[in-house]
């Protein structure tokens, strides 16, 4: 991972190096976090941040769910966010907006720790491999289920939700392949470590629906309106794992992923094992705003 030179931290640009926590912070004991992932593109209309209002947006509403009171406004985050990037000189990066629950008290109950907040920002190629973008990934269904609704809340993007991330993503890499999809508790397709998921078969899109274990992602949404514009039948279902092996199309959605096409499942090849072209119409017109900056959707926030 490349650094930066600046972290913002608690309302303050710090020195990379200076931006810490101590070792009894709660976060660390307990995963009490909620953070975003986002990302700046180097547009040839210049640099716009992708989706910003909606990740920042999910920010609260995460931080909400676990009670955290974000001791800024959105608008505050976003004037941060936009300040890290130039303080760094960034024609594109990946932005890392956290919450934590630092120091304060070490039992369980989080209430008595301090909130703090910070936003880091480094230049991060394809998560997957720029390569993959076109040719697919390998994948496997993953042996350990995602989060059991009523359990931990996959609606929140919190830091304790990604040990099962983590475990799917070791799993998957140990055995070759470049992500796991993990089902949900009844066996039902769910989502990757860290992508959405959509199926393609006889031209209609399906995708898990959101209150199925699934963090409701950001570039799922676009991907869905993208597709409906263009004609094709979305439907947010109950995908059976074996639909995954008779699809014409696999594709992942996720803003470190983007739209990165699957060529295989448990070793069943996915179509012609190579990019179909529903997958390839959506990733055209979904980096065609973020390579261009033509932004007929309002994606954009240029900077
Ligand atoms: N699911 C999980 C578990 C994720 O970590 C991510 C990445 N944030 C996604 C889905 C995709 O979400 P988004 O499109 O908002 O990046």
């Amino acid at each position: 991972m490349s650094t930066s030179e600046k972290i913002w931290m608690n309302g303050e640009l710090l020195d990379w190096q200076n931006a810490k926590i101590h070792i009894l912070s709660h976060v660390v004991h307990y995963g009490s976090s909620t953070f975003e992932g986002i990302r700046c593109y180097d547009t040839e209309k210049g640099s716009a941040i992708l989706f910003l209002d909606a990740h920042v947006k999910r920010l609260y509403q995460s931080s909400k769910i676990y009670r955290i009171e974000i001791p800024y406004s959105e608008e505050e985050l976003k004037e941060a966010i936009i300040a890290t990037i130039k303080a760094n000189g960034h024609k594109a990066c990946y932005i890392r907006p956290l919450v934590i629950r630092g120091q304060g008290a070490l039992g369980v109950n989080p209430t008595m720790a301090a909130i703090e907040v910070a936003i880091a920002t480094w230049e991060w190629g394809s998560y997957l491999g720029e390569e993959v973008l076109e040719t697919g990934v390998d994948v496997r269904v993953a042996s350990w289920a995602r989060l059991a609704p009523n359990t931990m809340p996959t609606w929140a993007k919190a830091g304790g939700n990604y040990l099962n991330s983590q475990l799917i993503k070791m799993e998957a890499l140990m055995d070759n392949y470049a992500e796991g999809i993990g089902l949900d508790v009844n066996g039902y397709v769910a989502e990757g470590s860290g992508e959405n998921i959509f199926v393609i078969r006889d031209g209609i899109i399906y995708t898990p629906m959101t209150g199925q274990s699934i963090l409701p992602g950001i570039s799922r949404n676009a991907v869905m309106t993208l597709a409906r514009k263009f004609g094709y039948q979305v439907q947010e279902t109950l995908i059976p794992r074996e639909a995954l092996y008779i699809a014409d199309e696999v594709f992942m959605t996720g803003t470190a992923a983007e739209i990165t096409p699957v060529r295989s499942i448990d070793k069943y090849p996915v179509g012609d094992e190579k990019r179909g072209p529903i997958t390839e119409k959506l990733q055209s017109a979904y980096l065609d705003v973020v390579r261009t900056g033509n932004d007929p959707e309002n994606w954009l926030t240029f900077i």
